[in-house]
């Protein structure tokens, strides 16, 4: 057991909802002929304590994801270190070097200038970042990411960068009730990371799409990661959601 960090939560049984994810996670890997072991499951941990962090490691999750670099550098101190760490959110230049000093992985890269700086400041700690980038698959006004024909006609100077490591893509689709809604955003983030490959000529092994209402249909199109924070943690408090969202 991992020491308790606070008050307990006796109403969230993560160890239930973590092996109930994984039951959806393989199911729909046997759906369409994946390996159970080409999916990672990130859990998104924003807004949640550390001592339900640590009932998520004492329960075999290893990989968590955080959108708040001030949340994340008070956060992780705390938990236990078997946990590993991914940037999910919009990072600012200003935050560069924490992101960098606190993740394994940064998620959503959406411009040039913020590749530059992330590969600036890892140059300075002799590291070379991971990173995945973010796309607006439906072209939404309220949402970060890259337009597809311009990540296109960035690609090549993004990929020049020294201390940068394109894995792949990641989208966060529209708000839909629905999941199966999803699907044909999934389907376009699958089918700009083949032309990103043809275009780089290499493969990029990463494909983070779907969340907890969606992570299912994200699998059937080929997610590699995908991001669940509600249905392992339970509802995120309302006006930190707010906050977030
Ligand atoms: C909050 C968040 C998630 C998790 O959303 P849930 O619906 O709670 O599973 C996934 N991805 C990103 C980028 C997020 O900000």
């Amino acid at each position: 057991m991992s020491p308790r960090l606070g008050g307990s939560f006796p109403s969230v049984n993560f160890s239930e909802n973590l092996n109930l994810i994984r039951q959806r996670i393989a199911a729909a890997c046997v759906r369409v002929g994946r390996a159970e072991h080409s999916v990672t499951l990130l859990a998104v941990s924003k807004s949640h304590p550390p001592e339900s962090i640590c009932a998520l490691v004492d329960a075999g999750q290893i990989f968590f994801g955080e959108n708040k670099i001030q949340e994340a550098k008070a956060k992780i101190p705390l938990c236990p270190s078997k946990a590993r760490w991914q940037f999910i959110g919009h990072l600012q230049s200003n935050k560069v070097r924490d992101a960098v000093e606190l993740f394994e992985m940064i998620q959503g890269v959406d411009s040039l200038a913020i590749a530059k700086e992330i590969s600036k400041r890892a140059e300075q700690t002799a590291k070379t970042m991971p990173i995945l980038i973010e796309v607006n698959v439906a072209g939404e006004g309220s949402k970060f990411g890259y337009a597809p024909e311009k990540l296109l006609a960035e690609l090549n100077e993004l990929n020049a960068l020294p201390r940068i490591e394109i894995h792949g893509l990641m989208a966060i689709p529209p708000y839909a009730p629905i999941a199966e809604k999803a699907r044909p955003y999934f389907q376009k983030l699958r089918g700009l990371k083949t032309d990103c490959e043809n275009l780089l000529g290499a493969p990029l092994p990463q494909l983070s799409m779907g969340m907890s209402g969606d992570f299912d249909v994200a699998i059937e199109e080929g997610a590699t990661i995908v991001r669940v924070g509600t249905a392992l943690f339970g509802e995120r408090f309302s006006a930190v959601r707010r906050a977030e969202d």
